[in-house]
């Protein structure tokens, strides 16, 4: 593979940055995942947008000009002849001598690199996966894309090692959202999930779904929702740029709809998907 890091487009084994980079001695960084399908970005758009909002949150520089980020994911696509997959980047406050204060002469670090994976033929996405409902012990500023994913590495292992795909993080007895997804449910037809706040990551995939299911007659219903809610509901699914659309089929053992994904989900799904390829020229 090849990485970009800082400026230059590398071996992966020869991507380095330095031990005093911010990014990893206090996560004082930004990341950002986007799905490559056909060669082609899908939804560049959203995820520029958000990454200049939580820059911008956290006081901190671009560390290149918006058009040489985009020429990067596309140089890294061409690079590695990624096909089907997602570009990683993430942005830090640089490297300098250990002080919690912002260093006044650093300049932000810069890294992006491929991983290859199948989103159109999600191997999870026929049968549905299973969650697992953990307590959100993340910070208050859950709204920035921060690098900063202790609590979702804890939370992301738990449910692994419970059997399930995905933890459902419980904030005051509500649902907030995945360790790396948006949570939602379906009753009665309606679609149920969180409404935007600091106390979750506004989705690229969620915005985009979200104008789907309008012109599709979809109905969105943002609220709260409880765990015993969501073992009641009809369906279940996350978004993220890497699944997509994803059918649940069990929550905390208890099997939702029957145990199969349902057909609000598997549209929703399709619509995306449809989407999807259109933006990759398919
Ligand atoms: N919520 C969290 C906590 C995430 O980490 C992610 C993606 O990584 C999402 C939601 C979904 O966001 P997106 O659809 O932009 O990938």
């Amino acid at each position: 593979r090849v990485v970009y890091v800082n400026g230059s487009y590398v071996p992966e084994n020869e991507g380095k940055v330095s031990i005093f980079d911010r990014g990893f001695l206090f996560a004082d960084g930004i990341y950002e995942v986007t799905a490559v399908i056909n060669g082609k970005l899908v939804d560049y758009e959203p995820h520029a947008e958000r990454l200049e909002r939580s820059l911008n949150e956290i006081s901190m520089a671009w560390p290149c000009s918006k058009a040489e980020l985009r020429q990067m994911h596309e140089e890294l696509i061409k690079r590695n002849k990624l096909d089907e997959g997602i570009i990683y980047i993430q942005v830090t406050r640089g490297s300098a001598d250990r002080d919690f204060k912002f260093p006044k002469e650093a300049k932000s670090t810069l890294i992006g690199f491929t991983q290859v994976q199948k989103l159109l033929e999600n191997p999870n996405a026929p049968a549905g996966v299973k969650v697992v409902t953990i307590p959100d012990i993340r910070w208050a500023r859950r709204d920035i894309k921060s690098v900063m994913l202790l609590a979702p590495v804890l939370g992301k292992q738990r449910a692994y090692e419970e059997g399930a795909f995905e933890g459902w993080m419980v904030e005051d007895g509500k649902v907030t959202e995945g360790t790396s997804s948006n949570a939602y449910i379906v009753k009665d037809g309606k679609v149920i999930t969180r409404p935007l706040s600091n106390s979750i990551l506004a989705g690229c995939t969620r915005r985009s779904l979200f104008r789907m299911a309008k012109e599709e007659g979809v109905v969105i219903e943002e609220r709260l929702f409880t765990p015993e809610e969501a073992y009641a509901a009809d369906e279940a699914f996350l978004t993220s740029a890497s699944n997509f659309v994803l059918p649940i089929v069990e929550i905390d053992g208890k099997r939702v709809g029957g145990g199969q994904p349902g057909p609000v989900v598997r549209k929703l799904r399709e619509i995306y998907l449809d989407e999807a390829r259109r933006q990759a020229g398919l």
